[in-house]
C-alpha cells in the first residue's frame, strides 16, 4: 500500500481538487492520502494557512481580522460549490472558526487550532468529493490516526508509541483521508508541525503503516540538480539518497520538508517526489542506497542569510575548555549556531540570521572578549552558504578543485569551507552578493 501526500499547490482550487481524485483512482495502492492546506492560485495570491495565520494573530491582537475571515471563507466556499459537495461543510467551517474564537484557550494553542483550519477542511472536502465519485473514502482526524505529539515551541515532535497505533490504521477499509500539519499532545491539545508540516505527517503515516512507497505530490516533475530560479531548466535528479535529500533540504530545497525523512528513514520507506500537474512523469526516488553511477555530485544547493562570528586568539589550540565556554555562551544567550570550521588560533560560528539580532549579537561579542579574552571578534553579515552534494564525493579526487576553480573564475571570494565531518557535501561560505554568479559557475563545472 501506499502514503500519498499532496502538497497546497496540488490543492489550491477545485480543479486541483479533481486532479487529485484522479490520481487517487487512479491506483488502487493509494489507500492513505494526506493533505496540505490550500496553497496559491498563482504567484500573488495567499496560503490559506498564511492568511489563517493572520487572522489569529489580528483575532488575538485585537486587530482588524474581518477581511481576513471573509477571504478565508470565500476560497473554501468556492472550492465546494466548484466541486459540489455538501454546503453543510461551509458552515462546519464556518463554526469551527467562530467556535474557536470563543473558547478560552490560550494563546498559543488559538493559534495552532487556527493553522489546522486549513488542512483539517482539505481533509473534509477531498473526502466527501470523493465519495461524490462513489469512492470508498473517510476523513480521518490525526487524534484516531494516532499521531500522537509532544508541543514545542519550533514544531511538535512525533511520540514513538504512536506509530503502533498508526499501524492499526492498515485495518481500515477503503481510502482514509487524513489532515497534514497537526497532530495532538497526550492530553488532547492539538499542536502543528513546524511549516510545511504535511510532509512530515505523510512520513509518520507511511512509516506507521509500513507503506511500500511514500509519494508527496508537489509542483514539479522532479527534484532539480540546482534552483531553477538561478539556472534555467536544470538537470532532474532520478534517484537521491536520504542522506543527499538531507543536505539539499538544509541548504535551500524546499521541495521535501527535512524533518519528513526521519520516519521515512528510520522505517526505509522509499519516497517519491511527483507533480499532481504531470503524474505521468516519474519522479524522483529518495532511497536508502543507491548505485554508483559515476556522477557524484547530484545538486548543488544555496542559502542566505547566515552571520559568521570570527573570533581569533593566539594559543587557542592548547586552552583546555575553549571550545565548552564558547559554546555555553552561546547556550545561555540561546543561539544555536549552524556550522563551527576552525583553525590552530582562531574559529568561526556560522549563526542563521533569524538567530542573532543585532542586540544579541552586541552581548554575545562583549561576553566573547571579556569572558574568552580573545584577540579579535568580528561579525560578517549577508553570507550565504552553498553545499555541493553527492554521494561518493568524498573520495573521488579533485572535487574540491573544480569547486574553488570554479568559484574563483566566477570571482567569488571564498570566506569559509567546511567539508570536515559530512560524507557526502561539500559547504562553502560566500558574500550573499555573489551567490547567482557562484552557483552558475558550479553547475557548468559539475554538469556541463
Ligand atoms: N499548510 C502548512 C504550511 O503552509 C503545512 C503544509 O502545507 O505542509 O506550512
Amino acid at each position: 500500500m501506499k502514503v500519498a501526500k499532496f502538497g497546497g499547490s496540488s490543492l489550491a482550487d477545485a480543479n486541483q481538487f479533481k486532479k487529485v481524485a484522479n490520481i487517487i483512482k487512479d491506483d488502487q495502492n493509494r489507500k492513505f492520502i494526506v493533505v496540505s492546506a490550500p496553497g496559491k492560485r498563482h504567484d500573488h495570491d495567499f496560503k490559506i494557512t498564511d492568511l489563517l495565520i493572520q487572522l489569529g494573530q489580528a483575532y488575538l491582537t485585537n486587530d482588524k481580522y474581518k477581511s481576513y475571515y471573509i477571504t478565508i471563507m470565500d476560497r473554501f466556499s468556492k472550492i465546494i460549490n466548484e466541486l459540489n459537495v455538501s454546503e453543510d461543510l461551509i458552515n462546519e467551517i464556518d463554526m469551527k472558526l467562530k467556535s474557536i474564537m470563543e473558547s478560552d484557550l490560550t494563546d498559543e494553542h488559538m493559534l495552532n487550532c487556527f493553522k489546522a483550519i486549513g488542512e483539517d477542511s482539505s481533509a473534509k472536502i477531498l473526502s466527501a468529493y470523493l465519495q461524490t465519485l462513489g469512492i470508498n473514502a473517510k476523513y480521518v482526524n490525526p487524534k484516531d490516526a494516532g499521531i500522537i505529539v509532544k508541543n514545542d515551541i519550533n514544531g511538535a515532535q512525533i511520540l514513538p508509541e504512536s506509530f503502533n497505533t498508526i499501524y492499526e490504521l492498515r485495518n481500515e477499509d477503503g481510502i482514509s483521508v487524513i489532515p497534514g500539519f497537526f497532530g495532538y499532545t497526550k492530553d488532547g491539545t492539538l499542536a502543528t508541525f513546524s511549516r510545511g508540516g504535511s510532509d512530515i505527517t505523510g512520513a509518520i503515516i507511511a512509516a506507521g503503516v509500513q507503506a511500500e512507497l511514500y509519494e508527496n505530490f508537489t509542483d514539479v516533475d522532479s527534484v532539480y540538480s540546482v534552483n531553477p530560479t538561478i539556472i534555467n531548466n536544470p538537470k532532474e535528479i532520478k534517484v537521491l539518497t536520504y542522506r543527499e535529500m538531507r543536505e539539499l533540504s538544509y541548504a535551500g530545497f524546499s521541495v521535501f520538508h527535512d524533518e519528513a525523512l526521519i520516519p521515512a528513514v528510520k522505517e526505509q520507506i522509499p519516497v517519491c517526489i511527483k507533480n499532481t500537474n504531470n503524474p505521468s512523469a516519474p519522479g524522483t526516488m529518495i532511497v536508502a542506497n543507491k548505485e554508483a553511477n559515476g556522477k557524484c555530485v547530484v545538486g548543488i544547493a544555496s542559502d542566505t542569510g547566515f552571520v559568521s562570528i570570527y573570533i581569533s586568539k593566539f594559543l587557542m589550540n592548547r586552552e583546555l575548555g575553549f571550545g565548552r565556554k564558547l559554546f555555553q555562551i552561546l547556550e545561555e544567550e540561546e543561539v544555536s549556531f549552524e556550522h563551527a570550521p576552525s583553525g590552530i588560533d582562531d574559529m568561526s560560528i556560522i549563526i542563521r540570521e533569524s538567530q542573532l539580532p543585532e542586540n544579541k549579537e552586541k552581548i554575545i561579542v562583549e561576553r566573547f572578549e571579556n569572558e574568552l579574552e580573545a584577540d579579535t571578534v568580528t561579525v560578517h553579515r549577508n553570507l550565504a552558504l552553498i553545499m555541493i552534494v553527492g554521494e561518493g564525493m568524498k573520495e573521488t579526487i579533485g572535487m574540491a578543485k573544480t569547486a574553488t576553480a570554479a568559484l574563483g573564475e566566477a570571482k567569488v571570494n571564498i570566506e569559509m569551507i567546511n567539508q570536515g565531518s559530512s560524507e557526502v557535501s561539500m559547504m562553502f561560505g560566500i558574500k550573499a552578493n555573489g551567490l547567482h554568479r557562484a552557483i552558475k559557475s558550479l553547475y557548468y563545472a559539475f554538469f556541463e
